[in-house]
């Protein structure tokens, strides 16, 4: 097997747990290239993988076909001969580039009936017992050669690299803030997912100023997308310090983001995508959990911290409070999230 390809998928979380699924090509076809064709909003995630030859972005629009675009990029594609692709996504419509560009061997989950798009595929796996998402996709690496006898329980942890150039950009992007310091607290309050996802803002503000007030030289950052911007705001100025708390939600491109949580003293977010960043990088980190199961989307690493409460009516995997109370995280107070803190290492 020589040339790779990868479909994939659309979420940056899910991007991180796919590390695995491509250290393990390398260690299963050592020669091969692997070529990943990813959206730009997931790019990154496969430009700090060192496994990756290339990175082809393409503007692939969720839930749109798109089908002048597919086969446009398939017609190039083609040229680039690729012996099997594997299709992250379980969409019909992202199984037709690789058809369309006439790559032999095309793996991946059944998903949504795509028989003879994909052929060679594993079942879909059972809604109310899924592996974890690393798992899930490592599962794909055993598909074409079951010699390989792979454990796919045994599995290490997602591993990103921070390119030189993101480092250089966020060292500029602090000088140009004024923070010297190296004490840098990442926050991220975001969670596309929404509210039941996310850590309330008066918790991020107040966890904010006691970190400040207990180390005098530290920073707070807070990372997210153009849409976190007002939660950014919200919490800077529920937390009164404009020197020490920033916000940087919108203003910094995801790979100066996995730079800056790479350098961070602690990152504490949600469960979120950026989340899996901080634990493919080895950064101490606190992971706040509310209506979702740790167990199916865990931060992988020795360095997280999980804070779930698993209340009885927890994971309700509702986007808005069925009881209105949203308890799974107003209850989880700054005060252990402190606590979980001083204990990382
Ligand atoms: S029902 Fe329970 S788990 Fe679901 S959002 Fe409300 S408090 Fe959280």
């Amino acid at each position: 097997m020589n040339r790779i390809l990868i479909i994939a998928p659309n979420w940056i979380g899910d991007a991180v747990m796919s590390q695995l699924l491509l250290a393990n090509l390398k260690v299963i076809y050592p020669q091969s290239q692997i070529d990943v064709l990813a959206s730009p909003w997931v790019a990154p995630i496969y430009r700090a993988c060192t496994e990756v030859r290339q990175v082809i972005e393409a503007r692939l629009e969720h839930k749109q076909l798109q089908w002048g675009l597919r086969k446009q990029l398939a017609k190039q594609l083609e040229l680039n001969q690729y012996d099997a692709c594997f299709v992250l996504p379980n969409s019909l419509k992202s199984a037709l580039i690789p058809w369309l560009a006439n790559i032999p061997l095309r793996i991946g989950y059944r998903g949504e009936m795509r028989f003879g798009l994909i052929n060679f595929s594993l079942a879909n796996p059972s809604k109310t017992n899924r592996p974890p998402m690393a798992n899930h996709y490592l599962a794909l690496s055993n598909v074409l050669d079951h010699s390989q006898n792979l454990d796919i329980n045994q599995s290490a942890d997602p591993k990103l690299n921070i390119s030189l150039a993101s480092q250089k950009a966020i060292d500029a992007k602090l000088v140009a803030a004024a923070i010297k310091e190296k004490i840098i607290y990442v926050f991220c309050p975001g969670a596309e997912y929404g509210v039941t996802k996310r850590w309330p803002a008066d918790h991020f503000a107040n966890l904010a100023q006691e970190l400040i007030a207990n180390k005098s030289d530290a920073h707070v950052i807070l990372l997210g997308s153009k849409g976190d911007r007002e939660l950014g705001e919200d919490i800077r100025a529920k937390a009164n310090n404009d020197q020490k708390i920033h916000n940087w939600c919108g203003n910094t491109s995801l790979d100066e983001a996995i730079a800056l949580i790479g350098m961070s003293k602690a990152l504490i977010s949600n469960d979120s995508g950026l989340m899996h960043i901080g634990a493919a990088l080895k950064v101490p980190q606190v992971a706040i959990f509310g209506s979702s199961d740790p167990h199916h989307t865990p931060p992988l690493s020795d360095k997280a911290k999980v804070i779930w409460l698993n209340l009885p009516c927890s994971p309700c995997h509702k986007r808005e409070c069925p009881l209105g109370h949203l308890k799974c995280l107003k209850d989880i107070s700054p005060e252990n999230v402190f606590e979980a803190i001083q204990n990382l290492h």
